[in-house]
């Protein structure tokens, strides 16, 4: 049910780290206090969504201010657009728009543990891009062939990809991450366990910008894969909806 905001009375959000950015009250406070621009808060609003769940009430804040995040919620509590809507707003504009050289190359790199979730990513992106024309790569086998031509690549906004395929391009070297700005890890618990994290780790030290940000969402983060995820963040924020896990 779009209409209820889907964070029951009973998840409580905790957070922890330094300077903690004030709570998003509503989705229209995006615009004053972060200058969101009209389109992206209408793309918000034919998504139906009208409050902004407890992860996305810090979420939010805490990555349009530019700090790394390790975010903890329940399945169903609506991370995809904490951090699909921060992405959208602080590139600002698709790469393919922009005179900037600065704004060329890929500038978010969002990863999945699989295939099927990696899609949907892909879907509740292409929902925020409405309008615009934002270039989002979901890849797959075939993309490193599209991606040996280097004006495709120079027009990518955000990729989601799986870590495996994302490892292959860089392996084919048909594929830069210095300019990435955004790393983010969904499902992270996997991510960052010993299937995945050689790949993840080399995903990560490929994207060498020192302007990185990187955040983990998951909705449960053990104690060893926590101190993974803290190793490829700085001065991080912590937040956890649901019962404390003391
Ligand atoms: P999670 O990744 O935490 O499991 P999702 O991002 O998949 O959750 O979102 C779960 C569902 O909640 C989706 O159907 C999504 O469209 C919906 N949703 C997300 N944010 C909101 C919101 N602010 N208000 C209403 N529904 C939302
Ligand atoms: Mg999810």
């Amino acid at each position: 049910d779009k209409d209820a905001a889907p964070t029951p009375a009973s998840h409580r959000v905790t957070t922890k780290g330094q300077d903690v950015p004030q709570s998003l009250v509503s989705f229209a406070a995006l615009k004053d206090r972060f200058d969101v621009s009209s389109r992206l808060l209408q793309n918000l609003a034919d998504c139906g969504y009208k409050t902004p769940t407890g992860v996305q009430e810090y979420g939010i804040p805490i990555l349009l201010a530019g700090r790394d995040l390790a975010a903890i919620s329940p399945t169903g509590t609506g991370k995809t657009l904490a951090y699909t809507l921060p992405i959208f707003a602080s590139l600002k504009s698709p790469a393919s728009r922009s005179q900037d050289i600065a704004a060329a190359g890929v500038r978010a790199v969002i990863l999945a543990p699989t295939r099927e979730l990696a899609g949907q990513i892909y879907n509740e992106c292409l929902k925020l891009a409405q309008g615009r024309k934002w270039r989002i790569v979901l890849f797959s086998k075939a993309t490193a062939t599209t991606l040996a031509d280097k004006d495709v690549r120079d027009k990518i906004d955000i990729i989601i990809s799986t870590p495996l395929r994302l490892v292959a391009c860089l392996k084919s070297e048909t594929l830069e991450l210095d300019n990435v700005r955004h790393l983010v890890l969904d499902e992270a618990d996997r991510l960052l366990d010993t299937e995945f994290l050689e790949q993840v780790q080399e995903i990560f030290a490929a994207c060498s910008h020192k302007e990185l940000r990187t955040a983990v969402f998951s909705a449960t983060l053990p104690a060893g894969v926590e101190e993974m995820a803290m190793q490829m963040m700085r001065n991080p924020i912590r937040i956890v909806v649901g019962l404390k896990d003391t």
